[in-house]
């Protein structure tokens, strides 16, 4: 039996995304569910638990890098209340989704979303837009609100039954819920959850990345979910510093690791792991503050009164460390601070100011920011 999809559904892990694959495994359908990674949202660890859970077909993508320069060239159609760019996100994931299903030789596309749903990018006008502008009209099907829709060509072709699909719409969960049940579906996600440029907490973080580094990658996005973060500014630099919480938080920080970042880790007493992004540039004034910022997390060492031993290594590169640093711990809150949502909640929106003014003066008609 060839192990060609149908239909690939673009899977987020929530409930939607589930009905919709169920739905159309209904039909006899064969689908094969994919789902997107950024350090924004998605979780390849969860794939495997979502196959057994839920008996889908799943692969997994990682975007992480066509998001990040999403985001460094600003997302066309502009953020939602926090920093999420739903509408160039749906766009740049059903562009990614129609690469795959041609590359596995499927007939089409289908989602979740719910007509309504969604204040902005659920809207009809803004589902007809993400669909022309990733070139998928035709073959994107929405399964749970179909009969409020178009017909596309899966259901004109006789693959898709379109009297077995669904005329869902609205925020409500009632029916979701209900369906779920009918499926037999008994794990149920929780609503909404997922997705961290929606979480003021996490976006502060994204945005300093973003405008701070000359060219904010996948990887710097995923060091700004680790540990805490701190900046220092200093000369017109920016020196970036993320300390471990805890030994997963270290774990994570020491694979993270490049080249030309430098590893800090007490000599001598157990503590947080930090990571010095480019350190090996930073001046030695400026490590020893980071140094003994990391020692001030570290009780024995603060309890220890006196200054103590930083071993600092460059990159991922093992034995003979490159410094130690003699550092008394420190909380060193005017050096190493991290900017609050609130002022960067003004510089977003000045910039799309900016931007919508910009385009009034060109012939371009100005984007809308989103409303989630
Ligand atoms: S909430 Fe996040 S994952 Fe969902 S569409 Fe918006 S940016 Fe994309």
């Amino acid at each position: 039996m060839s192990n060609q999809p149908d239909i690939i559904v673009l899977f987020s892990g929530g409930l939607d995304s589930i009905l919709a694959a169920k739905v159309l495994e209904r039909q006899g359908l064969k689908v094969r569910c994919l789902h997107f990674i950024t350090p924004f949202f998605g979780s390849a660890k969860a794939v495997p638990y979502w196959r057994k859970v839920y008996d889908l077909d799943i692969v997994s993508q990682d975007v992480g890098e066509d998001f990040a320069n999403m985001l460094r060239q600003r997302p066309e159609h502009g953020f939602g209340k926090v920093m999420n760019p739903c509408v160039d996100c749906k766009i740049l994931l059903l562009r990614k989704a129609r690469i795959y299903m041609e590359s596995v030789g499927a007939k089409g596309l289908a989602t979740g979303e719910v007509l309504g749903q969604r204040p902005m990018s659920q809207r009809r006008d803004t589902l007809h837009l993400i669909m022309r502008d990733a070139g998928v009209s035709g073959t994107l099907l929405r399964p749970l609100c179909a009969t409020h829709l178009p017909l596309t060509q899966m259901e004109e072709s006789g693959l898709v039954d379109r009297t077995k699909l669904l005329s869902f719409s609205g925020r409500g969960r009632r029916d979701q819920l209900d369906l779920a049940a009918e499926l037999g579906i008994t794990e149920i996600p929780t609503p909404g959850g997922g997705c961290r440029l929606t979480e003021k907490e996490n976006a502060r973080r994204y945005w300093t990345v973003l405008t701070l580094l000359p060219c904010a990658s996948n990887e710097d996005f995923t060091l700004a979910n680790l540990g805490r973060q701190f900046w220092h500014h200093e000369d017109g630099e920016h020196y970036w510093l993320c300390i471990g919480r805890n030994g997963a938080d270290n774990d994570k920080l020491a694979a993270a690791v490049q080249p030309d970042d430098m590893l800090l880790r007490l000599r001598d007493l157990a503590g947080p792991m930090a990571l010095a992004r480019h350190g090996a540039g930073w001046p030695r004034h400026v490590l020893e503050s980071a140094a003994a910022q990391a020692a001030s997390y570290a009780p024995k060492a603060v309890a220890s009164g006196g200054p103590v031993a930083v071993r600092v290594r460059q990159g991922q590169a093992e034995g003979e460390s490159l410094l130690d640093l003699e550092v008394k711990p420190e909380r060193l809150e005017q050096v190493w601070g991290e900017t609050p949502w609130d002022d960067i909640k003004v510089v977003i929106k000045a910039e799309a100011r900016e931007r919508f003014e910009a385009a009034l003066h060109s012939k371009h008609k100005p984007s809308q920011a989103e409303e989630e």
